[in-house]
């Protein structure tokens, strides 16, 4: 056995949502040395409460936009996403669906996705890590509704199309007491405190406040290999200090957004030697761009209080039915939020006296949360010069299309509920993903379906960012099974290099 260092680990992972959590824990449960990033704070049920502006400075990303305007568009998207630890999974609405069977061969299309047996990657190939996610995370169908979800649902009954309750990783504990702002019961099962905790409780070292800089690579023939490696990376700790720690894995799990930056900021292009794979880093992003319409009713529904999305209608989801899934009832669960969503006719950001009496009224609203099938038409970059962050992403016709036939159907069964008045939000995605996908061809992924770089030994890739094409479900459940699986497939790999 190996002797380490102090600052010398099994295993490093950087971000610990969706993607980080699982690995984490499968890997520290086979007693591995593992080192965990995250660029936010750790906060726990003690300090989630319904302090809307406190929650969405302490938990969230501060807010970041796509840059479409630069490119001639004018419709921009509003990205969001966790920063603390249990990333995204921690504000998240904690819907929990698996992937549907259409999408696999998206998948094959977008990127060769095979199995080991030279098959197309498909459900059964995820059955047994989705198994184990739904297990770990108490995954149940949620059947509690609330008042503004009940009425929204009668006027869908109505014209037609009823919704279903959601499964979702929320125990019998859960007091409907809300999600976007980290949930104060403990009944919202994240990678917090399925995954994280027990990992740290089990001898992981966690490093919270702390942002990881660069991905430390050794060159091709460096260390007897003919690819290049990770040697560990670079963070800057809470106090602003930079710090180092070494491991010859590492694990980058920062989420659709950061990954790329992070990959190409370390040198990832150079010490591949510009290879097509490097080159598909920060392409190929799909952002399930959603937006919601909110129903104003004449009774007090305090739909902010409760559990957003207890019900959807999968109906449409596929893109040749429509493209668009609906989830209901959200208000965005907090005035600041809701005020921030409201347009418009002409989509234009809602202000004045407007604005005003809407808030006013905050408490008869509902709202149908509508999240469509976009292209992986955008791309994530940085300005060569000024080295800020860019965001590309489309809202194209075929999007707009769809995004107004939900519009409408949702307009339809508001007023046949009894709705007096009908409002749209802007576009925002809480689904980013696929920036550095995941496919068996070099030219049109970056990694391989076990999550390991097609250029660099012992770099992962295990996010949102590996999902080869737009999924039509929510996210998460699908990440943590990948993330699984990729642990599984790691621990292998070392058990037979042993
Ligand atoms: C408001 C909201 C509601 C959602 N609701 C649902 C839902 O109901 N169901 C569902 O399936 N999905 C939902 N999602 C989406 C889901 O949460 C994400 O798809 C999923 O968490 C993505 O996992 P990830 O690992 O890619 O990123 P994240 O979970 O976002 O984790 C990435 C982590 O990496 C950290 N990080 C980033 N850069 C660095 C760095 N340089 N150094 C160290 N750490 C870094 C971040 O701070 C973050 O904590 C929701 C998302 C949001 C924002």
């Amino acid at each position: 056995m190996r002797l380490k260092l102090p600052n010398d680990y099994d295993a490093i992972i950087i971000g610990s949502g969706a993607g980080g959590g699982p690995i984490a824990w499968q890997l520290t449960q086979e007693g591995k040395k593992v080192a965990i990033i995250e660029a936010g704070g750790f906060y726990t049920t003690s300090d989630f409460n319904r302090f809307e502006l406190l929650a969405l400075r302490n938990l969230w990303w501060k807010p970041r936009w796509t840059s479409n305007y630069e490119i001639g568009l004018k419709d921009e998207i509003a990205l969001g996403m966790g920063h603390c630890v249990g990333g995204s999974t921690t504000i998240f609405t904690a819907v929990a669906h698996r992937m549907p069977e259409w999408n696999y061969k998206e998948w094959f299309q977008a990127s060769g996705l095979r199995n080991e047996e030279g098959e197309i990657f498909s459900q059964k190939d995820m059955e047994p890590y989705y198994d184990q996610v739904e297990k770990d995370t108490s995954v149940r169908e949620y059947k509690e509704w609330d008042d503004g979800l009940k009425k929204i649902e009668r006027g869908f009954q109505k014209i037609g199309h009823p919704f279903h309750p959601v499964r979702a990783y929320i125990n019998l504990q859960c007091e409907q007491s809300g999600c976007l702002f980290g949930c104060p019961t403990e009944a919202k099962r994240g990678t917090l405190v399925c995954y994280i905790i027990p990992s740290v409780l089990m001898g992981a070292e966690i490093f919270y406040n702390s942002r990881v800089t660069r991905i430390l690579f050794s060159q091709a023939n460096e260390n007897g290999s003919d690819k290049p490696g990770v040697k560990g990376i670079e963070f800057v700790n809470d106090k602003g200090k930079i710090k180092r720690l070494e491991s010859k894995i590492v694990i980058v799990a920062a989420g659709a957004l950061n990954t790329p930056n992070l990959l190409l900021d370390s040198g990832i292009e150079q010490v591949s030697d510009y290879s097509p794979s490097s080159k598909q880093i920060g392409q190929n992003f799909g952002a399930n761009t959603a937006t919601i319409v909110f129903g104003k009713f004449d009774e007090v529904l305090n739909d902010w209080l409760l559990h957003p999305l207890s019900a959807h209608m999968e109906e449409f989801a596929q893109k040749e039915k429509g493209g668009f899934l609906l989830e209901a009832s959200e208000v965005m669960e907090g005035p600041l939020s809701f005020a921030e969503f409201l347009v418009d006719e002409e989509g234009v950001p809602l202000w004045g006296l407007r604005q005003k009496k809407i808030l006013k009224d905050y408490k008869h609203f509902a709202g149908v949360f509508i999240n469509i099938h976009d292209a992986n038409d955008g791309r994530i970059f940085r300005n060569p010069e000024t080295k800020e962050e860019k965001f590309h992403k489309p809202v194209t016709a075929e999007d707009k299309q769809r995004i107004e036939t939900a519009r409408s159907m949702c307009r339809e069964a508001f007023h046949a509920a009894g709705a007096k008045e009908t409002i749209n939000s802007i576009y925002a995605s809480h689904h980013v993903q696929g920036t550095c996908r995941m496919g068996e061809d070099p030219r049109r992924s970056v990694v391989n379906l076990n999550c390991e770089s097609h250029d660099v030994d012992g770099l992962y890739v295990v996010d949102g960012s590996i999902i080869p094409s737009v999924i039509d479900i929510n996210p998460s459940l699908t990440i943590m099974a990948l993330s699984l699986r990729a642990a599984k497939s790691l621990l292998k790999r070392e058990s037979k290099a042993a």
